[in-house]
């Protein structure tokens, strides 16, 4: 009865349903990157009523991280981000199951544990943790969600769990690392919170089975002109995770 009362403006929705709700309650996913991104993407998975969160972050808060990363508060500076993330997030819903993993993404980690999830969301700030999450993802079979905000740019794309690709090398390569770094390349706050919920939309239609019109396409936003464009990923012959042979 209480679920049906939290979720209530859901089920209004004709392509919403108990099937989808509940489905939604089964799901894992792994969030890597609890910048603006991330905290902006999580509030949102928890409260729609996914069941299982699992955040990855090894930073800490700073003073800086304030204007754009609206989980943490002034009180909260120097502690762990997936700390204070996970007691702000079980708040929010405690129906959801909530993890943390603190220590560094690494390729081996991500061998270890990868399996459990349903689908990855990849909110990371570097080129390298990108290319790294895209890779274990791929030679697991897992839907990897990416999304990213620098400038006064955003992008999306959806890679579902499939050998024959694209896959987010397939790009990425091309790209350098200062692609992605608000560190020195700035970002303007309200951006990533853009970002964050278009992320976290785009993951509940995919988790409750509604689909996503995003798979192998890259949406991007440019924030100063107000423009959005969606482009087809195409597949590169040439790419160094899916055109080689495991
Ligand atoms: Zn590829």
């Amino acid at each position: 009865m209480t679920e049906q009362l939290r979720y209530s403006r859901h089920f209004l929705l004709a392509q919403w349903n108990e099937d989808r709700q509940q489905q939604l309650a089964e799901q894992k996913v792994l969030l890597v990157g609890l910048g603006g991104v991330g905290s902006a993407a999580a509030p949102y998975l928890v409260s729609s009523g996914l069941g299982h969160l699992t955040l990855a972050d090894f930073d800490q808060i700073s003073l800086s991280n304030l204007p754009r990363q609206l989980l943490y508060q002034d009180a909260d500076v120097g502690q762990q981000k997936v700390q204070v993330a996970q007691q702000k997030l079980q708040l929010l819903n405690p129906a959801c199951s909530l993890q943390s993993w603190s220590e560094q993404v690494t390729a081996d980690s991500l061998n270890k544990r990868l399996a459990e999830f349903d689908l990855v969301l990849d909110c990371t700030d570097n080129l390298d943790s990108r290319q790294q999450l895209q890779r274990a993802c791929y030679h697991q079979q897992k839907p990897l969600l990416s999304a990213a905000a620098v400038r006064l740019e955003g992008q999306i794309s959806y890679f579902p769990a499939s050998a024959a690709g694209p896959c987010y090398c397939c790009y990425s390569s091309a790209l350098s690392q200062q692609e992605f770094n608000c560190l020195d390349q700035g970002v303007l706050s309200p951006l990533v919170g853009v970002i964050g919920s278009l992320a976290a939309l785009e993951a509940i239609k995919i988790l409750s089975g509604l689909g996503s019109e995003l798979a192998g396409k890259l949406w991007c936003f440019d924030a100063l002109f107000s423009q959005w464009q969606q482009l087809q990923i195409a597949k590169n012959p040439h790419c160094p995770v899916c055109s080689v042979a495991v």
